[in-house]
């Protein structure tokens, strides 16, 4: 299914629990601005290539529009629609005062050189800088862009606007103002979440199996986390195969291997890609790719929860069959909203000059998802309904009270 189809449908999922009516329903599936261009780069060889580019903002109710950006051959206009009004979703339910927007190039970075990727950085923020700022809307990395993009985009910014505006970007070098812990934010937060939802079901983390698909910068600091936890993590995957062992991986030594060998087939005996699905555990984390449980895959889990770092990785229909068989799922936008928290408090750096420690980082963070936790957990019971329709439903009633106050319902 299309992207920003399936957003419409859990719109329409949570739209009645929700209190909205059908207008203000059919006002929080329309975004607020849509820009394209095309960027034009002179590559190494000399010739000129065109990329086609989007920024698409959602919705400012709740405040200036906030999101990444991301590089990568099937980027469009449909997915980074999608995107940005999960953005505006996420931020209402962790209750930052942020908007929802995102952006994407439709290029295939693996394929440029570093001079051609920072030209194409700079291209993008000449064609929407008009649009962009620290009051207004303030772009992060995303799949296939880093620090290091956000630093030419944040340098490309002040020298059109003359002005030193660290606030304009998130996720930056910490050189250049980015805040610390923002590295381990995502995973962060969804351990955050994890934790407080055992503690309701009184289960103890450090006596749970876990499963964790992809290995990135999300999904290797959530295993590290969970083995820290004392969580058993018996399968760990990347795009190269699948790690198992019933009696506990060594996740530190894994990883360091990875980062040394690049894939975990050249690390260790590896299974299927797949494999990771049907491993024998209790928690399984998706941390990799969208649509990972689908109708064809997800008879095959045997988890008991599901905690989504991955943006999308459940489709509606595989949702709709883990409720019934009493699997709890936490939802994306819960789950890994803990990115976006931390770089609201970059932003937050940014704007004051007042550059925060660590573990104020890490408090303020633990903070935010618990707390957000407790709402979308509470508005589950007292509804029965699944996390992920209390979260919808609460983001947004969220985003149309704070349209309504501005008059725009
Ligand atoms: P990343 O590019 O650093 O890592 C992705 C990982 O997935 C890599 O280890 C890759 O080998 C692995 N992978 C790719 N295909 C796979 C497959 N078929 N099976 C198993 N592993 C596979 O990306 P990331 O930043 O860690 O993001 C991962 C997911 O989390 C994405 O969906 C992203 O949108 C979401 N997310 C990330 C952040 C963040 O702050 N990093 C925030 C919110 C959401």
């Amino acid at each position: 299914m299309a992207a920003f189809e399936n957003f419409k449908q859990q719109v329409n999922a949570a739209a009645k629990l929700a209190g909205l009516t059908e207008k203000e329903q059919t006002a929080l599936e329309k975004p607020d601005r849509v820009l394209r261009a095309d960027l034009e780069v002179v590559l190494d060889s000399g010739s000129k290539a065109t990329f086609p580019a989007y920024r698409i903002q959602f919705n400012n109710a709740r405040g200036p529009y906030k999101g990444g950006i991301r590089f990568h051959p099937e980027a469009d206009e449909d997915e980074v629609s999608a995107l940005a009004a999960m953005m505006m979703v996420k931020c209402a339910v962790v209750g930052i005062p942020f908007g929802g927007a995102k952006g994407g190039v439709t290029v295939d970075p693996k394929k440029l050189s570093v001079r051609e990727r920072q030209a194409l950085a700079r291209a993008y923020v000449q064609a929407f800088s008009d649009h962009l700022g620290p009051d207004q809307d303030i772009p992060a990395p995303d799949v296939y862009t880093n620090p290091s993009v956000m630093a030419h985009m944040l340098d490309e910014y002040e020298i059109i606007t003359g002005k030193s505006q660290p606030a304009m970007i998130t996720g930056k070098p910490i050189a250049l103002g980015g805040s610390l812990g923002r590295d381990t934010a995502t995973a962060d937060g969804a351990i955050a979440v994890l934790e407080a939802l055992l503690e309701d079901e009184r289960v103890d983390v450090a006596g749970l199996t876990a499963a964790v698909q992809g290995a990135g910068n999300a999904g290797a600091q959530a295993a590290r986390r969970l083995a820290h936890l004392g969580t058993k993590v018996v399968a760990l995957s990347d795009s190269s195969g699948t790690l198992q062992d019933e009696s506990g991986l060594d996740v530190a030594a894994l990883l360091e291997g990875k980062a040394q060998k690049k894939e975990f087939s050249a690390v260790g005996k590896v299974d299927a890609v797949d494999a990771v699905l049907s491993a024998n555990a209790d928690l399984f984390v998706p941390a990799a790719l969208e649509e990972q449980l689908r109708i064809d895959t997800v008879d095959a889990l045997r988890a008991r929860y599901v905690l989504e770092i991955a943006n999308g990785p459940t489709t509606p229909e595989a949702d709709a069959l883990l409720a019934t068989r009493g699997v709890t799922v936490v939802p994306d936008v819960l789950a890994n909203a803990g990115g976006v928290a931390v770089s609201y408090f970059e932003w937050v750096q940014g704007r004051t000059g007042d550059y925060w420690k660590k573990e104020v980082v890490e408090a303020r963070l633990s903070e935010i998802m618990r707390k957000a936790y407790r709402e979308v957990a509470d508005f589950a019971r007292e509804r029965t309904v699944t996390l992920r329709a209390a979260a919808y439903a609460l983001a947004l009633k969220r985003v149309a009270e704070a349209m309504r106050e501005r008059g725009r319902l």
